[in-house]
């Protein structure tokens, strides 16, 4: 059983989530498939699709216009939170320590966070690849967290761009990360990979050692697409 998670970003509505809900629910498979929408997308319910948001509030709750908090997202029924995701890095200057923040949020309130970690262009021509990888999922994971937690390795330069990393140095990053987990008390939790996957190459990647997934973004968004990517694997 792999996990195939789509990310819809800031793209979709209601009714484009329901239509693919319903392209999804007539397909035949073992895998566990996540959809991550944007918050005013929750509440669609489904039976055999899961729903996540794309970020959580470092907050409880409060004074904080425009945030929304783990506690409304499982209000909603969703199961899951992309949190740490490169685009919130980017765009938003989250840090481990704040990835670190919103992921106890989410686990505070049943919430598995799906916490995103990778290297950009220039860590990785510094040749600062598993030194990021491993400060990434040391400092973002909460100390207290049990199994119920879910790391995507997305390398930021492959992101949208078309472009993969080779098997080889998905391998070295899976590897590392299974590693790191293992020391933290973690074996076992599951680790995506994510950046420009698609049904052509989905197969290729859930077959490389410790891949248990993959987290899609652009081609999540339509089920002829992403449908594909998750029936490529048993
Ligand atoms: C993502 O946004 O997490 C992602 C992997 O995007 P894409 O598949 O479009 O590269």
């Amino acid at each position: 059983m792999k996990i195939i998670a789509g990310n819809w970003k800031m793209n979709g509505s209601r009714s484009a989530l329901e239509s693919m809900i319903h392209d999804l629910e007539s397909v035949d498979t073992e895998n566990k498939v996540i959809l991550c929408v944007p918050f005013t997308m929750l509440g669609v319910k489904s039976d055999r699709v899961a729903t996540g948001s794309q970020d959580v509030s470092a907050h409880t709750h409060g004074a904080f216009t425009g945030e929304v908090s783990a506690a409304m997202v499982a209000d909603t029924g969703a199961k899951y939170a992309i949190v740490g995701h490169s685009e919130r890095r980017a765009y938003h200057n989250e840090t481990n320590d704040i990835v670190r923040a919103k992921a106890t949020q989410a686990l505070a309130n049943g919430i598995t966070p799906i916490i995103c970690v990778g290297e950009t262009m220039d860590e990785k021509q510094a040749g600062k690849t598993m030194e990021i990888i491993e400060s990434g999922v040391r400092e973002s994971i909460p100390t207290d967290a049990s199994s119920d937690i879910i790391i995507a390795y997305e390398p930021r330069w492959a992101i949208g761009a078309g472009l993969t990393p080779t098997d080889a140095e998905i391998e070295e990053a899976h590897t590392l990360i299974a590693n790191i987990l293992a020391d933290m008390g973690l074996a076992g939790t599951p680790v995506l990979y994510g950046a420009s996957v698609k049904g052509s190459n989905a197969a290729q990647i859930m077959s490389i050692p410790n891949v248990d997934g993959v987290l899609v973004g652009g081609a999540s968004l339509k089920s002829d697409d992403f449908i594909p990517i998750i029936t490529s694997v048993k």
